[in-house]
């Protein structure tokens, strides 16, 4: 079973990370030390913090590579089972109208991603997933849509969130701050001129089928895409629907699985604090579209 780099949050990590605080406080730290980059940028409604400077460790382009050949792979993987969905299939239709909406409202989040190839494929699978790995490149397993029933608003909302760990580079930070892959690239800096990006970038490609982000950044996926989402013309109302389907389902999978992921109700309360922020942007939307 392919374990994907966002589990829909905290309601699939496997455990509660009892040093959220103290990697909060290190996150700050380092931001004092490397400079913040700037924050939300200055049209947004919601507010999220700086993304920190440490990502710079492994190079955007690099990992942009990495992705794209993880991907590749995981599509060959699923079309190879038969479980690809092909062009036209309604579902797949669907989820390209979504991102079609979506898309031009990514780009205030991380000015590179307009270089980016946005790609959305569906992929038959029980699992409640959905991910986007950096450049863009997002799936959806069935699982998720028939299982949680999802309407549009509801899907839109999910990808908004799935496009913010990738717009707010959620992976980079991860996977420079893992002790492995900043020796692996000062190893791979002094490879590169002799032709073993290749490794390089199948080592990073892999791992990015297995990080998981931190409560903060899924905290930070949740609000930039409620905005991005609210943007495109999409219910905002929908975040809390889909994350109270989510805890409901989730509740569902296993004894005390609520009892070890409590941020459930959290993520929630926050995402209803900041819906008033974003009403405006629906309406808008509606109005124009
Ligand atoms: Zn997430």
């Amino acid at each position: 079973m392919i374990r994907t780099m966002c589990w829909l949050c905290d309601f699939k990590t496997t455990s509660a990370s009892p040093s959220a605080e103290h990697r909060w406080h290190a996150r700050r730290g380092f931001l004092l030390a490397a400079g913040a980059a700037a924050a939300s940028p200055a049209l947004a409604q919601v507010e999220v913090g700086s993304s920190s400077g440490v990502r710079k460790l492994v190079p955007a382009e690099t990992l942009e590579n990495s992705a794209r050949q993880q991907y590749s792979q995981v599509l060959a993987d699923a079309k190879a089972k038969g479980a690809l969905a092909p062009d036209g299939h309604p579902q797949l239709v669907r989820l390209h109208a979504i991102a079609k909406k979506l898309i031009p409202h990514t780009a205030q989040w991380n000015p590179r991603s307009r270089e980016w190839k946005w790609q959305v494929n569906l992929i038959g699978s029980k699992q409640l997933n959905a991910w986007c790995m950096p450049g863009g490149k997002i799936a959806f397993y069935t699982g998720i849509i028939d299982q949680l029933q999802l309407d549009d608003d509801q899907i839109a909302m999910i990808m908004g969130h799935e496009m913010a760990h990738a717009l707010r580079e959620h992976a980079r930070e991860r996977l420079a701050k893992s002790q492995v892959t900043s020796i692996g690239l000062s190893v791979a800096s002094q490879l590169l001129g002799l032709g073993q990006l290749g490794n390089v970038a199948a080592d990073l490609g892999t791992q990015l089928l297995t990080l998981k982000y931190s409560r903060d950044d899924e905290t930070d996926a949740d609000l930039v895409g409620l905005e991005i989402a609210a943007r495109g013309g999409y219910r905002p109302e929908a975040s809390v629907e889909l994350w109270k389907k989510m805890l409901a389902a989730s509740g569902n999978g296993g004894p005390g699985f609520l009892s070890t992921h409590p941020s459930g109700a959290n993520r929630i309360q926050e995402l209803e604090a900041n819906l008033p922020k974003v009403r405006h942007l629906y309406e808008q939307a509606r109005q124009q579209g």
